[in-house]
């Protein structure tokens, strides 16, 4: 007789991993071993809030996903940088903290997912989480922080138009990511098992029963009530084809079993797309540049001694919200302020003192899809973004780039303004302005969709369970229908909590 490993295992220790692991333990579900493909998360590094630029693109901590040439960008293959690690994405992100807007719950239109039912998830893990206004922003942020006639101290909010400094997941001048609020306090309970290095490779089925799953070494491991994918929206819905769950023809086409054909595994997949604008001058934002050395001499010990300085900032310190297109109600898109000199030329560090901007669509229309390249596990899928395949995306673009120029140039930041130096002065008809995005969008890593829930054809259900395979279900981003119109890690960490509620009570029911 096989041995169960745990009563669930949970694939892959991401933000919404760490909180499903949490919540199934606190709820006395049962034991919980969760698997995670990267390594832990001790490093300096990650605790660090600035040193967050040097974690994308990094060989053993970010998946380093790309996308399919985009056609609309001049067939433009873009980076997908993914964490690998203990909490997963949320290790590796900005700390920028967004619930959304609330009627983007309303309007998912899933039943049990109304802005009233995830009131009280987003409460409690903010009560985790402690989420709050960055506490030394940079002049500049604090300068744009009073632009569209905000107030300077009130952080934006997706539901109005205004600008202001970012609420933030940092805690002391530390990273507090979502397996320091979650995954290893839950260590203390004795129920928990967490495994790394331990790359879930497909998940093993009997009878279209979730039995367990198999590791890239060949190791198999069954969990005795079900098995929770919590991968994040590349590799969940990746995982799920190789195991034979995905559209028929697909996997037949790569010679995968099929198991259950569901026509809309890893399709509906979208981002927020998003371009920018660079300013440069001296003494204007955190740089490399002679009169800042020693400055940068002096921060890592002002960082170890008290956990202050520039080493304690997150970089997207400040931000807005504002209606781009003359025609909204509501805000269409959103700002990240960088006070930090940002290479244009494909580089992040580059001589001289500056600042960054860019403007991105909070709802966007366009949508793409994932497929399989092949059954093996170390072939990475083909990634469709779709990038700017629906018109109202490039119309919302140029409106809200033009408007973010004007922002910044009235912006309050002093003797610290510097001119705008990319796309500068090359760039300033409409059609200029297409080109410039067409030539340099990229998105804001918030990929979701592609194991949409809902009724019908959505391939989860609203209690996220996997239509048609029992013992199986999924947390984390690509469960949502659509993007929420801000950051994405506090709804994926709301969903991680909202599914073990839902496993919880279906085990004790
Ligand atoms: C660079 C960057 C900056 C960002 N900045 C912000 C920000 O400032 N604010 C914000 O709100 N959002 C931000 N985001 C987005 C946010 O972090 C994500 O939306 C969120 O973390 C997604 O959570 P998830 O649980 O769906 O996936 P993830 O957190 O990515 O978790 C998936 C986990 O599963 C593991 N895994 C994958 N496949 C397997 C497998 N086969 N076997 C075992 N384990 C596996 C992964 O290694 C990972 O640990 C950023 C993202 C990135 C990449």
């Amino acid at each position: 007789m096989r041995e169960s490993t745990a009563d669930f295992i949970v694939v892959g220790a991401g933000s919404a991993g760490c909180a499903v692991t949490a919540g199934l333990i606190e709820a006395n579900a049962g034991t919980v071993c969760t698997l995670e493909a990267g390594g832990a998360d001790r490093s300096a590094l990650i605790k660090t809030p600035f040193a967050l630029m040097f974690m994308m693109g990094s060989r053993n901590r970010d998946w380093r996903f790309e996308t399919t040439p985009q056609s609309a960008l001049g067939d433009r293959v873009l980076a997908i940088p993914r964490g690998k690690m203990i909490g997963g994405s949320g290790s590796i992100n900005s700390m920028v903290w967004f619930r959304g807007r609330m009627d983007d719950f309303d309007n998912w239109d899933v039943h049990g997912w109304s802005s009233a039912d995830v009131l009280p998830a987003f409460e409690h893990i903010e009560s985790r989480m402690h989420p709050k206004r960055l506490a030394q922003p940079h002049p500049l942020a604090e300068g744009f922080a009073r632009a569209l006639n905000s107030d300077g101290q009130t952080p934006p909010s997706p539901e109005y138009e205004g600008a202001g400094v970012f609420n933030v997941n940092i805690q002391n001048g530390q990273r507090r990511s979502p397996a320091d609020a979650f995954l290893h306090p839950a260590k203390a309970s004795g129920k928990l098992t967490v495994r790394t290095d331990s790359r879930v490779a497909k998940m093993l089925f009997k009878d279209k029963r979730a039995m367990g799953v198999e590791l890239l070494s060949g190791q198999q491991l069954f969990a005795r009530k079900g098995v929770v994918l919590s991968a994040g929206s590349i590799e969940s819905p990746a995982l799920l084809m190789r195991s034979g769950v995905g559209p028929a023809a697909h996997l037949k086409s790569l010679g995968i079993p099929v198991i259950k054909d569901a026509p809309e595994v890893g399709q509906n997949l979208h981002d927020h797309p998003v371009v920018g604008v660079h300013h440069a001058g001296p003494s204007s934002g955190y740089g490399l540049t002679l009169a800042q050395l020693p400055a940068w001499f002096i921060a890592p010990l002002t960082y170890l001694i008290s956990k202050k300085g520039r080493l304690a900032s997150n970089l997207v310190e400040a931000g807005a919200f504002f209606n781009a297109r003359e025609t909204s109600t509501k805000p269409d898109v959103q700002v990240h302020f960088i006070p930090y000199m940002m290479g244009w030329q494909g580089k992040t560090r580059v001589w001289g003192s500056g600042y960054f901007a860019d403007v991105g669509v909070c709802r966007p229309k366009s949508r793409g899809s994932l497929q399989l390249r092949s059954a093996d596990a170390n072939v990475k899928p083909a990634i469709d973004f779709g990038l700017l395949n629906h018109p109202d995306d490039l119309t919302t673009l140029i409106a809200g780039f033009k408007r973010l120029r004007n922002i910044l140039k009235d912006a309050p930041l002093g003797t610290r303004h510097a001119p705008e130096v990319f796309p500068a002065k090359n760039v300033l008809t409409d059609e200029q302005i297409e080109q410039h995005i067409r030539n340099r969008l990229s998105t804001a890593y918030h990929p979701v969709g592609t194991l949409r829930m809902g009724e019908g054809t959505a391939p989860v259900s609203p209690r996220l369970r996997c239509k048609g395979i029992d013992g199986l279900w999924v947390a984390d981003a690509s469960v949502m229908p659509s993007v929420t119109s801000a950051n994405t890690n506090a709804p994926s960490i709301m969903i991680g909590h909202r599914a073990a509620q839902f496993i919880a009570q279906d085990y004790s029911s």
